[in-house]
């Protein structure tokens, strides 16, 4: 048997394939999306996702097959393929468009020269209706999902090695091996993402924890400091402008002394809510955080003081506008607004920070509902 030129049996070489791309996929993924979320610029994680695992795999697929794709053993890396596509759709729910599955495969078998081989064709229609049911299994909720992955990955990889063995004269004893192979493969991948997606979820909880707040979501204090920081530096090195908006809401222990602490939190969430659609509606780019109890932080990359002194006009008038029911009783808050931009004389966030919050407590002490520019 050729494998004895590898000195390592198929079984060992797929685990380590796997895992490589796998961690290749995990890093590549983490290394992007810690790039943009430290840009703070906004990110569509599942496209991230489908772009990296699309390259990954297609991608370690065409480079091994390279190494074997004129030989008798182009069979090879079957099961390694097999895996791969469990990954990608089971494990990683990725909607790669079916299309490019089809166009991916069919370019496999170009790569291959197998485009005149009715075999061929029969092993390309069943991988591409292999990741459309590996797809959706996933993303429903079934009973008992690891007999169901289970079965399903058996049975189309029963089928598709089948094609393999007729397709290159391979003995049922192979056969029986790989497939063999391949079963305990798939169990060991579904126990491996148990435990993985176990960790992430953990991982995803203490982000969300520490970085959003829990009554209002929005982004919490923390969130931004460090944003503040990023835009300073960034302002700093390219000379771009940065505007923040403050606001804090007029009176408001006088709302939890008259309704009660619960209506007050009440009006925390609606006026956050109001705040964040008035900004999604004309400026995107601007982002809302709650840096203390009652008091928010807008801050504006890229704005001037006219520009941001509009939007703290449109968020004004939002909260204004807005009539909060809690209990049958209809509640109308104010807010107090300061506004600035970032200068030259700034040599530090906190100064920044400084000169809008002053500019706040101008608005609360020439009578509140006011906005104070400068
Ligand atoms: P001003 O117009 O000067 O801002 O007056 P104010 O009453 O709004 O300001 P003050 O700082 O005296 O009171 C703020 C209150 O906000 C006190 C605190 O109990 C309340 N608060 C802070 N965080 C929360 C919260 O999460 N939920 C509720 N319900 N109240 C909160
Ligand atoms: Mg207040
Ligand atoms: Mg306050």
């Amino acid at each position: 048997m050729a494998w004895s030129l590898w000195l390592v049996p198929p079984i060992i070489t797929s685990i380590f394939f796997v895992l490589g791309v796998i961690t290749l996929y995990w890093a590549i993924f983490s290394w992007i999306t810690a790039h943009v979320k430290a840009s703070n610029r906004p990110i569509d994680v599942k496209k991230v996702q489908i772009a990296v695992g699309t390259l990954c795999a297609v991608g370690s697929v065409f480079a091994l097959q390279l190494l074997v794709r004129d030989s008798h053993l182009s069979w090879t890396f079957t099961t390694f393929q097999l895996l791969l596509l469990i990954f990608v759709a089971y494990f990683l729910q990725l909607r790669i468009p079916y299309w490019v599955i089809f166009i991916a495969s069919v370019g496999f078998m170009f790569l291959n020269g197998n485009v005149n081989q009715p075999l061929s064709w029969a092993y390309t229609v069943l991988f591409v209706l292999f990741y459309v049911v590996s797809y959706q299994q996933s993303v429903h909720l079934w009973r008992r999902p690891f007999l169901r992955y289970l079965s399903i990955a058996v049975i189309f990889a029963a089928v598709l090695w089948g094609i393999v063995c007729l397709r290159f004269h391979l003995d049922w004893r192979t056969y029986a091996e790989e497939l063999g192979n391949y079963t305990i493969l798939v169990v060991l991948m579904y126990g491996y993402f148990q435990i993985q997606d176990r960790d992430r979820r953990i991982k995803e909880r203490l982000f969300q924890s520490a970085n959003w707040d829990a009554l209002t979501h929005v982004q919490n204090f923390a969130a931004y400091d460090r944003a503040v920081g990023h835009y300073f530096r960034h302002s700093a090195n390219h000379q771009t402008r940065l505007a923040m908006i403050m606001f804090d809401i007029d009176h408001f222990k006088q709302v939890n002394d008259t309704y009660g602490h619960l209506a007050g939190d009440e009006v925390l969430k609606q006026v956050a809510a109001q705040v964040t659609a008035v900004l999604k509606k004309s400026d995107p780019k601007a982002v809302l955080y709650r840096t203390g109890g009652e008091e928010f932080n807008i801050l504006l990359p890229d704005y001037d003081l006219t520009m941001s002194t509009a939007v703290a006009q449109r968020v004004f008038e939002g909260v204004r506008d807005l009539r909060i029911t809690y209990n049958d009783v209809t509640i109308r808050v104010t807010i107090s607004v300061g506004v600035s931009e970032l200068r030259e004389m700034d040599s530090n966030p906190l100064d920044f920070y400084k000169r809008v919050d002053a500019n706040l407590y101008r608005s609360k002490k020439n009578g509140r509902k006011q906005i104070t520019v400068e």
